[in-house]
């Protein structure tokens, strides 16, 4: 099988430390940290304007973050597994391309870049010139990530988005969904929710 599989959310730990950062810089509360995420951000309105929470965004991609993430634990072993299975591995980010060296490096520093037959990042290009810089844009990164899922005919596709994973679905492709607070509400045919990467390992045989 070709697998895609998302980075943020689904092998790195990433809302939780970026709200937490997040909450430190503008003093607001947040829940229990199971219930830590996305969503969180869109309830600020009152307390951070969606533009400086776009210049924050902006501000922590650009600084160390992505290079200090920590990894789901149990994603390397079923990574491994996978492709000793003879299965093809491709990594597929939303993360812009020009985030490419510090993606790869920590990709390498966690051990687990050789897994993949490649690492796709959203090219410049496919980001729509008409939204805010630095808000999350989950419509294109949903368009690039399904046609490249078409191009590289991937048979399933390890998500955590909402909007990605049901366009992904809707397009014919099988959704491990990993389980977040933000993602509760999607149901789908194509989409199978798992706990983590033990349960994905399972349902895809290893
Ligand atoms: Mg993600």
């Amino acid at each position: 099988m070709k697998i895609g599989v998302d980075l943020d959310d689904v092998i790195a730990v990433c809302a939780v430390p970026y709200l937490k950062r997040f909450a430190q810089e503008y003093k607001v509360q947040l829940p229990d940290e199971k219930e830590i995420g996305w969503h969180l951000l869109r309830e600020m309105d009152e307390h951070v304007s969606p533009d400086e929470r776009d210049r924050f965004r902006l501000r922590l991609y650009d600084g160390t973050f992505f290079s200090q993430l920590d990894i789901y634990q149990d994603c390397p072993i079923v990574l491994e597994r996978l492709v000793q299975n003879g299965h093809e591995i491709y990594f597929v980010t939303a993360r812009a391309e020009r985030r490419r060296m510090v993606t790869e490096t920590w990709l390498r520093e966690k051990r687990i870049l050789d897994y993949a037959k490649a690492v796709h990042l959203k090219p410049h290009g496919e980001f729509n010139p008409d939204y805010p810089r630095g808000r999350y844009d989950p419509e294109s990164s949903a368009q690039y990530k399904t046609r490249l899922a078409q191009e590289l005919r991937l048979d399933v596709f390890c998500e955590d988005d909402v909007l990605i994973s049901r366009t992904l679905a809707d397009a014919g492709i099988r959704v491990l969904l990993f389980d977040h607070p933000w993602n509760r509400d999607v149901k789908h045919d194509r989409v199978t929710r798992v706990s983590g990467w033990a349960e994905a390992g399972t349902l895809l045989g290893v």
